[in-house]
């Protein structure tokens, strides 16, 4: 099965893709909206390259929280 081209959300770059294997990690958001929100029973979702993920971070007042994982 031929996975379907990913692309980052802030710079529109085409994530590599090889032999239906992502070879780059990116950043992926998912969020269903919910009851008390003005987006009411929609799912939004997105991608970010590496890059686009360490820029939105440095404008983060506070940065998210980075736990080392042992087993990947
Ligand atoms: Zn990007």
């Amino acid at each position: 099965m031929k996975q379907k081209e990913m692309l980052c959300n802030a710079c529109g770059k085409a994530l590599k893709i090889e032999n239906g294997i992502l070879k780059e990690d990116a950043f992926e958001a998912k969020k269903q909206w919910g009851f008390f929100s003005k987006k009411d029973a929609t799912m939004h979702s997105f991608i970010l390259c590496e890059q686009c993920y360490d820029k939105l971070m440095a404008s983060f007042a506070i940065p998210p929280a980075v736990e080392e994982v042992t087993e990947l």
